[in-house]
């Protein structure tokens, strides 16, 4: 008998199933930058400067001099850490400030920022305890986790379809014979497909049950809707969503996760959601960060310099020959075969460009893709790179 942990062995076995996963370090965030492999604690050795399309850094704001300015002047006022839950002594002007916007941002009654959108998920489903919770069937991981963290069943519904999830609950509201707590769970923009959730047959679906609708704006905070308010903004729909999830660690440049709603939500939140709880309040400098990024977000017209690049690349690729998935910022390139799509990702990379393959388990077999997500900060010479590296990396591995 032993009772130890044999890591090298599961570490063999993801290698043989082809699972590894290694890090490389990028020299900034920027659209273009320079990469090193895993330097296991030695100084990394950068290689030549590649163009990035791998990052959800989508307005490019990350490195951008107003919100760096912000970053410092958070933490030279405030501070750099929160020192302590917010509930204990971590609850300072920056981070009330910050959710004073998103909430007028959201169209919300208020707001409360978690460390992490990861965070905020697994924090709200826990904290709802719902009875059931129907959750899209390509979720992000964090609502999946959420959902496996408490008591709650979940029932998973068909992707994007508002039709099997009125079935599911018909199914379920003939099983119960009890009052029940219902949570439908949907991303508003999913990050592997680029499509958006049809929120507003969803909302029909679960105001017919009286269940209660949470989306998650992770991928459409500040860039869809009037000022970046996200897709449930952008539709008009606010008052009935009654959970409104998002992240700042992409769009709004910084780290930290959101929730949106209410204020008995938001009241009921920072009393009973364990990571929020007995976790440290967000740092003000990221606080200070993404109030910068969300400013920016909508008073500026920086979204339109994305939508302008996401169309120019879509074309291209299209002309090409590439199938080229969804209707937002993410571009998923499908390649179909998963050792096709991993040669044409080493291939881009030889040509100066870095987008990942994108491969079954994370998406169905036969549909392995290249995920192409721009930046606003993109030139129109990085635009060009990208596409005649498609072009001659796609002819090569013979998927045009
Ligand atoms: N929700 C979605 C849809 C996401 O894509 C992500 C991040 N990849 C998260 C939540 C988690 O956000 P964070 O990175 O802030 O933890």
């Amino acid at each position: 008998m032993t009772y130890g942990f044999d890591l090298d062995a599961r570490l063999e076995q993801r290698d043989a199933r082809n699972l590894r996963r290694h890090l490389e370090v990028a020299e900034s965030v920027s659209a273009r930058t320079r990469f090193a492999d895993d330097p296991k604690g030695g100084p990394p050795a950068f290689g030549d400067e590649m163009v990035v399309f791998a990052s959800n850094n989508y307005l490019g704001l990350a490195d951008d001099g107003r919100v760096q300015r912000a970053a410092e002047l958070g933490a030279r006022t405030v501070g750099t850490g929160a020192g302590a839950s917010r509930l204990v002594t971590g609850d300072t002007r920056v981070h009330r400030a910050l959710e004073r916007d998103l909430a007028a941002c959201k169209g919300t009654e208020r707001a409360l920022v978690f460390s992490s959108g990861y965070a905020a998920n697994i924090g709200t489903i826990d904290a709802l305890a719902p009875d059931v919770v129907f959750s899209d069937e390509l979720n992000h991981a964090s609502i999946i986790d959420g959902c496996r963290v408490g008591a709650s069943e979940t029932v998973v519904y068909d992707h994007c379809d508002p039709e099997d999830l009125r079935d599911k609950m018909e199914t379920r509201a003939a099983e119960a014979d009890v009052d029940e707590q219902w949570l439908v769970v949907t991303d508003s923009v999913f990050s592997m497909d680029g499509d958006i959730a049809p929120l507003s047959p969803l909302a029909d679906a679960a105001d017919e049950y009286g269940a209660w609708l949470m989306v998650d704006e992770a991928h459409a905070t500040g860039l869809f809707g009037d000022g970046g308010g996200g897709v449930v903004q952008h539709k008009g729909l606010s008052d009935r969503v009654d959970v409104q999830l998002g992240t700042l660690s992409k769009a709004l440049a910084s780290q930290g996760g959101y929730i949106a709603g209410d204020e008995a939500l938001v009241e009921y939140l920072l009393n009973a959601a364990r990571s929020f709880v007995f976790s440290t309040g967000l740092s003000p400098s990221s606080a200070a960060t993404a109030r910068e990024a969300l400013r920016i977000a909508r008073e500026t017209d920086r979204a339109t310099e994305l939508w302008d690049t996401v169309a120019t690349l879509r074309d291209g690729l299209e002309t090409m020959g590439y199938e080229v998935l969804g209707e937002t910022q993410i571009l998923p390139v499908v390649v179909g075969d998963r050792g096709d799509a991993l040669e044409l990702a080493e291939r881009l990379r030889d040509h100066g460009v870095v987008a990942p393959a994108i491969r079954p388990p994370t998406v169905p077999e036969g549909t392995s893709r290249i995920r192409v997500a721009p930046m606003a900060t993109h030139s129109a010479d990085d635009i060009a790179q990208c596409l005649d590296a498609f072009q001659s990396a796609g002819a090569a591995v013979g998927v045009l």
